[in-house]
């Protein structure tokens, strides 16, 4: 296991991607990057992280801002609920913690949105304590290296793959250690067929000997998405447009215009439209189509636009908001083609 520390750290030393949230002990700074970057690339974090720090540069003050400053920081990186676990672990380390992230990866378990994973990548990185951080890249290089061809999911093959990542942690250089299976996992030992030429594990890799990297780790197959079919609807009145801050835990505290749930002919829209929204749509235009791709599900949008009338007042639950201050409110990316739609020229 020395060895193959020694030769990981070694290739770090040479070949370590060199990224703004690296170079320094500050475990709100990993923090904030850790958020980031799950589930999102580090190309699309670089270009946010910087502009989150400026303007949340402490935890002091990420946990003074309104909760909808915050999802506007993070407008566009999708996976909103890490910006809300964010803002309301900076409130409870305010109260809990002196304002301090505490070192102890426990410790670190018990702060809102702070999983096991970024717990070890925090007290690692930001303090040096010896702990491996398990995430999709270690369980793919572990296996590989290990030949665990068994389903990586499954509560003893993660149990066991937890125990090599535990063991393999140095004593020193944790942070570094773990930052470095990071980047092997991220630009070596990649998903699909990884570039086993490049590798500084070669000498030691199970899977590279029996030729089967590419089938490793075992995953179970993943469910379909399930699509679901929308008319979103640009209802304009003077020089406002209806929407509706959500509610639903996907999206929640993010501006949508309205959407109606279901296939419908062209004759039978307005009708619904009106009957949901309590106005008078008598004609709906066709105004193109849009598709958003979330983990477990796909919207499939067909947009429709509209006038109605510049007295009219917005339903329950819904607003007409002045199209000069929607730069204001966050809107997700799944809004993107019916806000193009509403803002291109006519
Ligand atoms: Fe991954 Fe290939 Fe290196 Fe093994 S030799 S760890 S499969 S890149």
């Amino acid at each position: 296991m020395e060895q193959i520390t020694a030769a990981l750290l070694a290739w770090y030393d040479r070949c370590a991607r060199v990224l703004p949230w690296r170079g320094f002990h500050n475990a709100y700074r990993t923090w904030v990057s850790e958020a980031m970057l799950q589930q999102t690339r580090v190309e699309t974090v670089l270009s946010y992280y910087p502009r989150f720090l400026d303007r949340f540069p402490d935890l002091p003050s990420l946990a003074a801002a309104p909760e909808e400053d915050v999802l506007k920081a993070w407008e566009g990186l999708g996976y909103y609920s890490r910006a809300r676990n964010l803002w309301k672990g900076a409130k409870q380390v305010m109260e809990e913690y002196g304002g301090v992230l505490p070192r102890d990866p426990e410790q670190l378990k018990k702060i809102h949105g702070i999983g096991p994973y970024s717990a070890g990548a925090i007290a690692s990185i930001a303090y040096d304590v010896p702990v491996p951080a398990v995430d999709g890249n270690v369980i793919r290089v572990l296996s590989r290296i290990y030949g665990i061809r068994t389903d990586a999911l499954e509560t003893g093959t993660r149990r066991r793959i937890e125990d090599l990542a535990a063991a393999l942690v140095p004593a020193e250089r944790p942070g570094d250690h773990n930052q470095a299976v990071m980047d092997l996992g991220a630009t070596v030992c990649v998903p699909g067929t990884p570039d086993c030429a490049r590798c500084p594990l070669s000498a030691f890799c199970d899977a590279f000997r029996a030729g089967d990297a590419a089938d490793l780790p075992v995953l179970p197959k993943a469910k379909p998405q399930k699509v679901i079919p929308y008319a979103v609807l640009l209802i304009r009145s003077g020089g406002r447009v209806l929407m509706r801050c959500r509610t639903e835990k996907l999206l929640q505290g993010l501006w949508c215009f309205p959407m109606l749930e279901g296939e419908f002919a062209a004759e039978d829209l307005p009708a619904a439209a009106s009957r949901k929204l309590r106005l008078s749509l008598s004609t709906l235009r066709d105004a193109g189509t849009g598709r958003h791709v979330f983990t477990h599900q796909i919207w499939q949008m067909h947009i429709y636009e509209t006038d109605a009338e510049a007295s009219a007042s917005a339903p329950a639950g819904y607003e007409f908001i002045p199209l000069d201050q929607l730069g204001n409110l966050t809107l997700p990316a799944a809004m993107n083609a019916a806000l193009a739609v509403l803002t291109r020229p006519s």
